[in-house]
Order: structure tokens, then C-alpha cells, then sequence
């Protein structure tokens, strides 16, 4: 029908005005990663800057979490400003109110439990690809995360583009990842290991002004799907289809190519400059955050990876 056009096409076509977006799919389970280099090292050295910039599971293995399914959201919903414990005694607004650039695949049906899946059988498991927005809310995240992990500074909103783009349409966009060191055990190795070249940027809306914030590709991963999938699976437990694997937040090695505002503004202590002339630390009530995406298609076309945005609305009084 899209080739033949006429007539048919036309009918089956609905206005984009007329169409409300939802949710693509229904998740099962949400795993976080944490697989940039760049991003794992600047996160090391802005909140644990006496420590190595790196744990030390983190070149061995693609380290994440088990994150929230029941607040995952479609692009366009908004999202309340979360209250928490900042300190010992203290529970109040977030004042460090965050966003996380990632890109999250969506499974096919998994192994039978018991069964590990080697990396290449892994990256036939991964059905498509959407933009995520992993909100952070950095001050209650810093009070509460250790030693177990990301908790309520994170389980309040994580926004999802409303399109999955399946793996088939981003043949294109396959390049080889980067060089792993130490190079990793057998059944996180590929016979043909992929990153895809995916170009990536978030916009910030404070009233009438837009200000581009950061520009990144997703090619710098360390870690790439495959792997973070067959590692999910080496200790025997499976996955369903429909469950979000996402990358963890996205820098490049470059200025302007980080993937969150604890990088770009160093924890806050170098704000950025927004179009008009106000600047911005953290995101304010009313900021707006949008991601944007597009991959190299087969002819050499683009294709869009849709937006994934979302709006601040003040905390619950
Ligand atoms: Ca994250």
C-alpha cells in the first residue's frame, strides 16, 4: 500500500492531529544499565570524586538494576516533582530534579529459565529500540543510594517515545562498538558484536525559549544490547517479551555530548546558559524536556526515532 499509494492509501491513513499516542507496549520488567564509559567515569568523579572513577565490576561487566515498571509513561505526560530525603531528618521538594538520556530495547520472548543465552543469540532477542528519559532526582538519590542502589530518586517517572522502531529498520545504523579492555568473558563476546549509530540530542523549553543542551551519539556505548541482554541471562533467569532493557544515560566523550544535567552543569555548579538569557542548574517547575533521535536508514535516508518530552509540574502540596 505505501508503494502503490492511490486511492487505499489514503483511506487507511489517519491525521496526526487526530491521533493520541500511548504507551507502545505494556513492560514486564525494567533494567536500568549503566553502560557509557564517559557517563560512568564523570558520574565517578563528580559524587565520589575520592574514589576510582570506576567501580570495579564495571569494565568486566555491564553493571544495572531492576527499575520500576508501574511509573513508566508515555512521551507528553508530565511530571510531578518528587519529595524526598535529602538528609538526615529533611524531607522536602528535590531541588536537583534531573533527566537521563537513554535508548531502551524491548524484548522478544525470552529462553527457557535455566537457559543463558550467548551474545549473539541475545541480539536475535531484541524485537526494537525507544528513546527513554530516566528522571533523577540527584539530592534524594545521593542520600539514599548506598549501598543498594538507585530507590525513590528515580521509581517516580521514567518517560518512553511512543514508537517502537524495530531492529530491521536499523540495519543501517550497525557499526562495530568500541574496543573492549579487558576483552570480555566468552559468553559476553560476539561473533559479530554491534553498537548502533544513533544521533541524539535534548532540548530544554523554559517558556518561549528552546536551547539545545546536548547533542550525542549512541555509538560510544561500551557495553552494547546484546551483551547487556545475555548478561541479564548468564545466572539462569530469563526475560518476557516485552521488557525494557534500558542503556543508562548516554555521554559522549566530547563537551556538550553528556546525556544528563549532573554533567553538564557538574553537579550543578556550572550552570548552562538557556536561550533568552536565564540559565539552568537543575530543572525548574514548567521546564520542559525533549529528546529526539534518528538512525542512519538502509539508502542512506534518515529515520526518526520520535521524541520522547515531558514537563515539570510542581511537587504535591
Ligand atoms: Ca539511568
Amino acid at each position: 500500500l505505501a508503494t502503490d499509494g492511490g486511492d487505499e492509501l489514503e483511506s487507511a491513513l489517519v491525521p496526526m492531529a487526530d491521533v493520541e499516542l500511548l504507551l507502545p507496549v505494556r513492560v514486564g520488567d525494567y533494567i536500568d544499565f549503566y553502560s557509557s564509559l564517559a557517563h560512568a567515569e564523570n558520574a565517578g568523579r563528580i559524587l565520589r570524586p575520592d574514589a576510582p572513577e570506576l567501580p570495579p565490576a564495571w569494565r568486566h561487566l555491564p553493571i544495572g538494576y531492576h527499575g520500576k515498571t508501574g511509573t513508566i509513561t508515555v512521551s507528553g505526560t508530565s511530571v510531578r516533582r518528587p519529595r524526598g530525603f535529602t538528609g538526615p531528618g529533611t524531607f522536602e521538594e528535590s531541588a536537583k530534579l534531573d533527566f537521563e538520556l537513554e535508548v531502551g530495547f524491548v524484548t522478544g520472548p525470552g529462553p527457557d529459565p535455566g537457559r543463558p543465552l550467548t551474545a549473539d543469540e541475545a541480539s536475535r532477542s531484541i524485537f526494537g529500540v525507544v528513546l527513554v528519559n530516566d528522571w533523577s532526582a540527584r539530592d534524594l538519590q545521593a542520600f539514599e543510594a548506598r549501598p543498594l542502589g538507585p530507590f525513590l530518586g528515580k521509581s517516580f517517572a521514567t518517560s518512553v517515545s511512543p514508537w517502537v522502531v524495530p531492529m530491521s529498520a536499523l540495519d543501517g545504523a550497525r557499526v562495530p562498538p568500541p574496543e573492549q579492555d579487558p576483552p570480555p568473558l566468552s559468553h559476553l563476546r560476539a561473533a559479530e558484536p554491534w553498537g548502533l549509530d544513533l544521533e541524539l540530542e535534548v532540548a530544554v523549553v523554559r517558556g518561549d525559549s528552546i536551547t539545545r543542551v546536548s547533542a550525542t551519539n549512541f555509538s560510544h556505548q561500551y557495553w552494547t544490547m546484546p551483551q547487556q541482554l545475555a548478561h541479564a541471562t548468564s545466572n539462569g533467569a530469563t526475560f518476557r517479551a516485552g521488557d525494557l532493557f534500558a542503556s543508562g544515560t548516554v555521554s559522549g566523550p566530547g563537551a556538550g555530548e553528556q546525556g544528563s544535567l549532573l554533567e553538564l552543569t557538574w553537579g550543578g555548579t556550572k550552570p548552562l546558559s538557556l536561550t533568552g538569557g536565564a540559565t539552568l542548574a537543575y530543572l525548574e517547575d514548567g521546564d520542559e524536556v525533549v529528546m529526539r533521535g534518528t538512525a542512519r536508514g538502509r539508502d542512506g535516508n534518515r529515520i526518526g526515532l520520535g521524541e520522547v518530552r515531558g514537563a515539570i509540574v510542581p511537587a504535591s502540596t
